[in-house]
């Protein structure tokens, strides 16, 4: 059993650090907001922690899941940060959605101390964490993948060293270049069905069969008929990664033409109030017209 610290209990990280608990791990707890972190030990019995650093005293791995590049920065830098208090030879696991020059950057400020740095970004949504069967895409080096795979199973069920530093944030990148349009096409049939006086449900149980199934086609396109979003992953943070995947493929020259569409049909739904609706609600731009 390690001796963990979790760093983020947000949608996402609240269950992956409890699959931890669960699995006989120590696990020490911190959250921006303590409320959340309060509820996780009263729920899981582990640690509270007051700082980023605090959290990773001790420590073996360190996982983290925050928002963003700059959220990342906030916890793993500073004084209070989860840098100054990992002991040489630990390991920071990043499970946030982030850029990968940030991973190669937090590889080598780990490196430079003696200590380990894994990027991990994770895909499975909040479902995939409440039952810990998540896919995660890591970047880093074997030896130290080798020590936090183990633990990582506490919530993973497929978990691949895909390369060096940044390559499971690149694959993260992938990941969401194919979900993107995926999500639009199937906004756009299932609008179509609508329109055209089709039994859906019928129409679902067939197709799905054959070679249009897909992940969002089960788990959507029945909330996508009755048009629930209050759920899953947020628009915000899709959009956020859709910005990432653009930015890397400025640098990388490869062609993302409809992701640069799907991405502004996103803003459309965040100028509709939608920002922290699930990432199928891009029927809804169909649907108002
Ligand atoms: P969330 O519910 O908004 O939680 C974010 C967590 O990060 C909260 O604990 C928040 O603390 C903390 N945080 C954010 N900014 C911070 C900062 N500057 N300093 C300290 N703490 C900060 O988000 P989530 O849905 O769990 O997503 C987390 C990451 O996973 C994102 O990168 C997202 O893209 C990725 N992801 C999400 C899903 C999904 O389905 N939700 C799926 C795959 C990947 P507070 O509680 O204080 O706000």
């Amino acid at each position: 059993m390690a001796r963990t610290a979790f760093v983020g209990l947000g949608v996402m990280g609240y269950p992956m650090a409890g699959h931890l608990a669960r699995h006989g791990h120590e696990v020490k707890v911190f959250n921006r907001t303590p409320a959340k972190a309060e509820a996780w030990v009263a729920q899981y019995g582990g640690t509270l922690a007051h700082s980023p650093r605090e959290a990773a005293r001790e420590a073996e791995i360190v996982f983290c899941m925050v928002g963003d590049d700059p959220d990342v920065r906030a916890v793993v830098y500073g004084a209070d940060g989860i840098l100054a208090g990992m002991a040489p030879g630990a390991i920071l696991v990043d499970h946030t959605t982030a850029s990968a020059d940030l991973a190669r950057e937090l590889f080598a400020a780990c490196k430079a101390q003696g200590k380990h740095f894994i990027d991990a970004p994770v895909s499975g949504g909040q479902s995939g964490a409440v039952n810990g069967i998540l896919t995660i895409m890591c970047g880093g080096e074997e030896e130290a993948f080798a020590r936090a795979e183990p633990v990582m199973r506490a919530y993973g069920r497929q978990i691949t060293l895909i390369g060096g530093p940044g390559a499971g944030q690149l694959t993260k990148m992938v990941n969401q270049i194919c979900i993107a349009g995926l999500v639009q096409a199937l906004a756009e049939a299932i609008n179509f069905a609508i329109k055209a006086g089709l039994d859906t449900d019928k129409v679902l149980a067939t197709i799905s069969k054959g070679a249009a199934q897909s992940w969002q086609m089960e788990n959507r396109w029945k909330t996508m008929v009755e048009g629930k979003f209050d759920f899953g992953f947020a628009v915000d943070w899709m959009r956020k990664d859709l910005r990432i995947a653009m930015e890397e493929a400025r640098r990388n020259g490869a062609p993302l033409p409809v992701t640069a569409l799907v991405d502004q049909f996103y803003r459309l739904v965040q100028m509709k109030g939608g920002g922290r609706w699930d990432t199928s609600s891009l029927i809804q731009n169909l649907r108002d017209g």
